[in-house]
């Protein structure tokens, strides 16, 4: 379940803090030190922690008293409010071009779920009445072109491919053409992922994105693996400028560190989580909602 360890304990420690009838200074700071302990703990970046922490006394300590609510019970509402302000506070939406079709690059590090994700972006979108074409752009991974075509029967999504011998820059423009053609308003890129970041890889990834200038440039990343994933995002949003980030794997993450992190560290929002291998496992992320499910 996403999030659990970090919920059972936040829960923990905030619980006995609920009831309370007269909450003081040192209170807070009691609190704080353990929210601290289990945020760390749930592998959030530790700047991100010690800048939550410090905005969350400075509101509790100094706020006004609401007669609804009890002291203890308004210090959990701030503690609240600012978990779902470090994921973004409001829920960010995917770019619909003026001009069809909406281009979406997909990229990634090999095994985070991008292919995968790109079919369950193409149901999601489907399912709105848009009609996706999803793009073999990942020419070198021998698998990752049938596992696309796979999934297109699967979806009844078209899928487009020039084989593996023409460049990705090629393959993403001839598809562009091809969906205008069609009639398709959305063509969903996925690309080539590396087992590390490295110049070649980039430097394809820029040269599509050049090419065909997209609407928006998303970044899968695995959930599971942490502040691994929150500095895979830095480096991404480093060169190539993403437009957000989709969280995997979330069904498996306990912990809920990149969750927490990502926004605060490179500033672009988690727009969608996965949340299983099925196609029908990726949500929009609320933030509201992420922050409810681990304050309970
Ligand atoms: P790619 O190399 O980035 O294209 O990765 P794939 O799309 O092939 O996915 C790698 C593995 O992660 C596959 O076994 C997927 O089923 C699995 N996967 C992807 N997204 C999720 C998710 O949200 N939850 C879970 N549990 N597994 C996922």
């Amino acid at each position: 379940m996403a999030f659990e360890g970090l919920a059972n304990r936040l829960q923990d420690t905030l619980s006995r803090w609920r009831g309370k009838g007269k909450v003081t200074e040192a209170d807070v700071n009691e609190m704080m030190r353990e929210v601290r302990l289990a945020l760390l703990e749930a592998d959030v970046n530790f700047k991100v922690v010690r800048e939550f922490v410090a905005k969350v006394k400075e509101r509790a300590i100094g706020q006004e008293v609401m007669k609804s609510l009890s002291p203890g019970q308004q210090v959990i509402k701030v503690v609240n409010e600012e978990l779902t302000a470090l994921m973004g506070g409001t829920q960010s939406k995917i770019e619909h071009a003026k001009q069809a079709p909406t281009v979406i690059m997909m990229v990634g590090l090999q095994g985070a779920g991008k292919t995968t994700t790109t079919g369950k972006l193409a149901k999601y979108l489907q399912k709105q009445n848009r009609r996706p074409l999803m793009v073999a752009g990942d020419i070198y991974r021998p698998a990752a072109i049938k596992q696309l075509q796979v999934l297109g029967e699967q979806l009844n999504v078209p899928v487009f491919t020039l084989g593996d011998q023409v460049s990705p820059i090629e393959i993403a423009e001839q598809a562009i053409a091809h969906a205008k053609e069609n009639r398709l308003d959305y063509v969903l890129i996925d690309t080539a992922g590396r087992l590390h970041i490295d110049e070649t890889l980039m430097g394809e990834l820029k040269g599509i994105r050049d090419t065909t200038q997209p609407h928006e440039i998303l970044l899968v990343v695995d959930a599971m693996t942490g502040q691994d994933a929150v500095n895979v995002a830095e480096s991404f949003n480093e060169q190539l400028e993403l437009s957000g980030v989709v969280l995997t794997k979330l069904d498996g993450d306990t912990r809920g560190g990149a969750a927490l992190s990502v926004k605060a560290v490179t500033g672009k929002p988690i727009k969608f989580a996965g949340m299983g291998e099925k196609m029908d496992a990726l949500e929009p992320f609320h933030p509201d909602r992420m922050a409810s499910r681990i304050l309970g």
